[in-house]
C-alpha cells in the first residue's frame, strides 16, 4: 500500500471501492473432487472462481439489484448432471465439461442460489425463465456477448425445456426483462431495478 496521503474528496470513494470489493470476495468457494479421476477439473473450477468469482457475484447483484446472500458456497465436482443443491447441500458440478461450459455452468448454478431468495414467484415464470432473464447478462458482464450467445446455444440445445426457456427469454426486449424483473422484486417487497434497463453495462 503507498504511503501517499489522498485528499479526502477520493478517499472516500475509494474507501468505498475497496470494502466493495473485500466483501465480494468473500464469497468463497470450495470445489471437491468427488474422486480422485475429477482432481483435474476440480482445479479448473477453482481456477475460475480464483479469476472470475468477484466479478460474477458483482454481475449478478448489479444485474438482479439483490445482494449476494450466501458468505460461502460449497461445489461437488463429479461426473454427473450438474444441479444448484441446497440450502445445507453443495452445488454439483460435471467433471467433464470443458472449459468455458464449466465457467457458464458455474454461474448457472449460483445464479440458481442466489435466486432463492425470491421465494414468491410470477405464474407461468418457471425457475429456469426467472434466471434466464438475468443469466445471459452476467454471462456477458463478465466473459461479453459473443460467449453469452454461444452459451444461450449451447444450454438451449440440452433439451426442449431448455430451448423453449432460452428461447422465451431471448423474444424480450431489455424493457420487457426489466419490466417482468420489477414485478417480481415487488411480489418479494424488494424496490425497482434497473439491472436490466440497458443491454449492455460496462465491463471492467
Ligand atoms: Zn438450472
Amino acid at each position: 500500500m503507498k504511503k501517499s496521503h489522498p485528499t479526502l474528496t477520493w478517499t472516500i470513494p475509494f474507501v468505498a471501492l475497496l470494502l466493495s470489493a473485500a466483501a465480494h470476495s468473500q464469497v468463497k468457494t470450495v470445489f471437491v473432487a468427488s474422486s480422485s479421476a475429477d482432481e483435474y477439473d476440480a482445479k479448473v473450477y477453482r481456477a475460475i472462481w480464483d479469476e472470475y468469482g468477484e466479478r460474477i457475484v458483482t454481475a449478478l447483484e448489479s444485474r438482479t439489484c439483490l445482494p449476494f446472500p450466501e458468505s460461502s458456497l460449497s461445489a461437488m465436482v463429479a461426473e454427473a448432471v450438474s444441479n444448484s443443491g441446497g440450502p445445507d447441500h453443495p452445488m454439483r458440478l460435471r467433471a467433464s465439461y470443458i472449459r468455458k461450459v464449466k465457467q457458464s455452468t458455474l454461474v448457472h448454478e449460483i445464479g440458481h442460489r442466489h435466486l432463492w431468495q425470491l421465494s414468491e414467484r410470477l405464474d407461468d415464470i418457471d425457475g429456469h425463465m426467472t434466471l434466464f432473464l438475468v443469466l445471459d447478462r452476467v454471462w456477458a458482464d463478465v466473459w461479453g456477448e459473443d460467449f453469452a450467445n454461444e452459451r444461450v446455444r449451447g444450454e438451449a440445445g440440452w433439451d426442449e425445456d431448455y430451448a423453449a426457456a432460452w428461447a422465451w427469454a431471448r423474444s424480450l426486449s431489455p424493457q420487457e426483462r426489466a419490466s417482468l424483473w420489477d414485478q417480481l422484486l415487488s411480489i418479494n417487497g424488494f424496490g425497482r431495478c434497473n439491472g436490466l434497463v440497458s443491454s449492455e453495462t460496462e465491463r471492467t
